[in-house]
């Protein structure tokens, strides 16, 4: 995936910019505060339209501005050029997103047109934060890579959040119960998708995580679905599984007047290994920074993988310096891993030139200051 042309109007602090990118990448130099990770954020909202560090919509608008817009031209092939464009505006809090010029009835259809991946500061979350920051974590690399899983997210999602009402209202069972087959119908679909996921990436979370930490350390990740799945294999067995779980918690379901079980309580484990203290050890109650780092870096190298291997395409790399946090030989062994693994086009900001070593220095810089960028 190639983006070649990118057009920004304002966006954050950026201004009005039309910048041709070079195609191996760049990297974009500049002190700090000056929107190295606000112009991240616009690339990368043509891939979600939305912001990567959870902002709202509002906030992306430059001050005292009414809109802002964001459009590029993303090459897959030589022959395949789209251009992707997204419109927002401030007062009818209106988005408006268009692929080669024709608008989309649904967000869903354009998600995921650079095949883009994401290092940034914030990922450390993914391991020190709580089971939600995961499942966040699958529901967009699945929305973006595996197809129908945005739509059974949307309907799950749909169908829980009415249970939960009634429960709430303490409505009589039958008001309640009448949701329990859609649960299961859509949430069986997220349990699968997110553990064939799970299992298919373990192995690589392994391997990179090791590449990373040196040979002493090690890591694993395992898929702790919120339904006791035990054996369960086929869709009719976990459905199965999912259907008795709901019964057999209903007790719990009417004194707590929520859903206690289902996909909204799963969680992807991440554990360390081999660290000098004995057994395996949660990374979440007792990582380090660098190996919550580590793990956070592991997880999006898998996320990269996933691009490859589902979609076909290699991605798109934004790097926001995520690197210079690492200590030396773990940031050494990083960057030479996604070297490795990462043939195609990278753009990555740091605040010192010399903090950047990629691809033998051939990486074009490019600096910015105050928002405005200069190649
Ligand atoms: P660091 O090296 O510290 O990470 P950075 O170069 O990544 O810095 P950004 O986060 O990209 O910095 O940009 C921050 C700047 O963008 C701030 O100075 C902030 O005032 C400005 N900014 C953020 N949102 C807007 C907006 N909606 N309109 C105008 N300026 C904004
Ligand atoms: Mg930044």
């Amino acid at each position: 995936m190639h983006l070649t042309e990118l057009r920004i109007r304002d966006f954050r602090n950026l201004g009005s910019q039309d910048l041709e990118i070079p195609p191996e990448g760049l990297a974009l130099i500049g002190d700090n505060a000056q929107g190295k990770s606000n112009f991240l954020e616009a690339v990368y909202y043509l891939e979600t339209f939305r912001s990567f560090r959870g902002a709202s919509d509002e906030r992306l608008v430059a001050l005292r501005e009414e809109m802002f817009r964001v459009v590029g031209r993303v090459a897959t092939t030589d022959q395949d050029v789209r251009t992707v464009a997204v419109a927002y505006e401030r007062r009818g809090k209106r988005k408006k997103v268009t692929v080669n010029g024709s608008e989309l009835g649904r967000l869903g259809d354009a998600l995921g047109s650079l095949a883009a991946v994401l290092f940034s500061p914030g990922d450390v979350a993914l391991v020190s934060g709580g089971p939600a920051e995961r499942r966040r974590f699958l529901d967009v690399v699945l929305s973006l890579n595996v197809p129908g899983y945005l739509k059974a997210l949307q309907h799950f999602r749909h169908v829980l959040s009415q249970r939960n009402t009634a429960l709430k209202d303490e409505s009589p069972p039958d008001l309640v119960r009448v949701w329990d087959e859609g649960l299961v119908r859509w949430g069986t679909f997220v349990l699968l998708e997110r553990r064939a996921w799970a299992e298919e990436c373990c192995g690589a979370f392994r391997a990179l995580y090791e590449a990373v930490a040196g040979d002493t350390q090690s890591a694993s990740l395992r898929y702790a679905p919120g339904v006791p799945l035990e054996g369960r294999v086929s869709e009719q067995d976990v459905a199965a599984a999912y259907r008795q779980a709901i019964e057999s918690s209903w007790e719990r379901d009417v004194r707590s007047r929520s859903t206690i079980v289902g996909p909204h309580r799963d969680d992807l484990e991440v554990t360390l290994e081999g660290s000098g203290s004995g057994g395996p050890l949660d990374a979440r109650g007792f990582g380090s920074g660098g190996q919550w780092r580590t793990a956070a870096l592991a997880l999006r190298l898998v996320e990269a993988r996933t691009i490859r291997d589902r979609r076909g395409r290699s991605p798109l790399v934004l790097v926001d310096d995520v690197f210079a946090e690492l200590d030396e030989g773990r940031s050494e062994r990083a960057l030479e891993l996604l070297e490795r693994e990462e043939t195609g086009q990278v753009i990555l900001t740091a605040p010192k030139a010399s903090d950047v070593r990629f691809r033998g220095d051939v990486l074009p810089r490019w600096h910015i200051a105050a928002g405005r960028i200069t190649a």
